[in-house]
């Protein structure tokens, strides 16, 4: 019995645990509160039908459990917290002015409901929101008094004082039980709030010391090879071969650059999508072009453009973004395949184009297939070489662009045989 209360207990915790990547607190403690409130209201109406109240009282009841359940609807799945918060605003406002007329005003159990509804508005509105409510309720409690003590015929006595006390008390009981469990929630979201930021702040250092890791490596390369250029002895072999490692590691560094430019613009929504028809064979080329450097500094790794299959298609999207995801695939491909052959293609259908980047490397272990796409996130090495490898953001960019062209990406791989990256775009881009 005790297990099945345990099990029902942790069922129903994880049911109103609203805190997702979905919501930010403001929105979980709404939902948290019009959960509760529901609850409260919907036990109200039980009560109300089972002690045999006035027909009023019990229709009224109903209304607002029925208002509290579209509200949570609207809210949870509809996305419409703003409109549901301002809804719910008003809703409590009206409740609360038809209840100070009709339970003794300023000695009923209005001001009860006032005080214990007003903290739990400020803590699921925004700053500007809860500023205006305030201000609203003041004003209303303040007409309401002066109203009261003007025209007092106006105001509903209870029949006696212990109708009044009974009443006071039920009201102050339902909010026992509904705030602290509000309360309750509330600090444990904001203890894991505050948790997530201190996590965040110390990947983000953890991040740039990595970046900062990254830019040093060519860096360094570039400038130890630049000295070793002004060797007079250096035969011609050697020169080459410096100039191609100087020109390697410029590139490497110009590439993580740019990454860092677009990921930034990626998460701050300023990426520009600039549609265009185009031929997905040019934007092939321009990335063989721009990758033909890598292959000639190893001769053991080909780079395959794949022959169209059927007639040259048009596509209207932007060449561009795509330019830039096939390259940071090819990029990653020549960085973990040795030896063996990277191609890259694209294959059509009546809707959508899907570009593949194949390689020969050395594949991506399974427990690493669910992260690799996130941001931020430096990937401890998997091929015996420097644990750090690349900054981590390659696929994110991929990813975020990818998503940006309302398209999809994926891989298969298998380790030591290699992986294939696969980018599906619409034919026709809707934006
Ligand atoms: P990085 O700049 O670190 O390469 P990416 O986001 O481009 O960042 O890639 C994330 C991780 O995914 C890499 O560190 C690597 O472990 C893995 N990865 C990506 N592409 C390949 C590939 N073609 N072959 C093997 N592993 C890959």
């Amino acid at each position: 019995m005790t297990k099945l209360a345990r099990k029902l207990h942790e069922r129903f915790l994880k049911q109103i645990h609203f805190k997702s990547d979905k919501y930010s607190t403001q929105d979980s403690v709404y939902l948290f509160t019009l959960y509760l409130a529901i609850a409260m209201v919907t036990v109200s109406c039980i009560t109300n039908y089972i002690i045999g109240l006035a027909d009023q009282v019990k229709i009224l009841a109903f209304i607002s459990d029925l208002i509290l359940v579209f509200l949570y609807y609207l809210a949870r799945f509809r996305q419409q917290f703003r409109l549901s918060k301002i809804l719910f605003f008003i809703l409590a406002t009206v409740a609360l002015n038809i209840l100070w007329f009709y339970t003794e005003g300023s000695a009923g159990s209005a001001i009860f409901i006032l005080h214990a509804m007003l903290p739990l508005i400020a803590l699921f509105s925004s700053k500007r929101q809860s500023t205006t409510m305030v201000i609203i309720i003041a004003t209303n409690i303040i007409t309401l008094l002066i109203f009261e003590i003007l025209y007092p015929q106006f105001i509903n006595h209870y029949p006696s004082p212990v109708e009044r006390a009974l009443d006071i008390l039920t009201i102050s009981f339902f909010f026992l039980v509904f705030e602290i469990p509000a309360i309750i929630y509330i600090n444990h979201l904001m203890l894991e709030e505050k948790r997530q930021a201190e996590q965040s702040d110390a990947a983000k250092t953890s991040y740039i010391t990595n970046l900062s890791h990254e830019i040093r490596t060519p860096m360094n390369a570039i400038l130890g090879f630049t000295e070793l250029l002004s060797d007079p002895d250096l035969n011609r072999e050697e020169h080459e071969q410096f100039l191609s490692i100087i020109n390697q590691n410029g590139r490497q560094l110009l590439n993580l650059l740019n990454n860092i430019i677009n990921i930034s613009k990626l998460e701050t929504n300023v990426t520009n999508v600039s549609v265009s028809e185009f031929h997905p064979i040019d934007v092939l080329k321009q990335v063989h072009d721009t990758m033909i450097p890598y292959f000639q500094a190893n001769e053991e790794v080909q780079l395959k453009v794949t022959p169209v299959n059927g007639t040259p298609i048009a596509v209207k999207s932007d060449p561009t973004l795509i330019q830039q995801i096939i390259l940071n695939l090819t990029f990653n491909a020549v960085k973990f395949t040795n030896n063996g052959v990277i191609e890259i293609g694209y294959s059509t259908n009546n809707q959508s184009i899907t570009f593949f980047v194949k390689d020969t490397g050395i594949g991506i272990p399974p427990e690493m297939h669910n992260d690799i796409f996130s941001r931020h996130k430096q990937v401890e090495s998997h091929n015996g070489l420097s644990p750090i490898q690349g900054s981590g953001l390659g696929l994110a960019i991929c990813k975020g662009m990818t998503e940006l062209l309302d398209g999809e990406i994926w891989f298969t791989s298998i380790v030591n045989e290699g992986s294939e990256f696969f980018v599906r775009i619409p034919l026709v881009s809707k934006k």
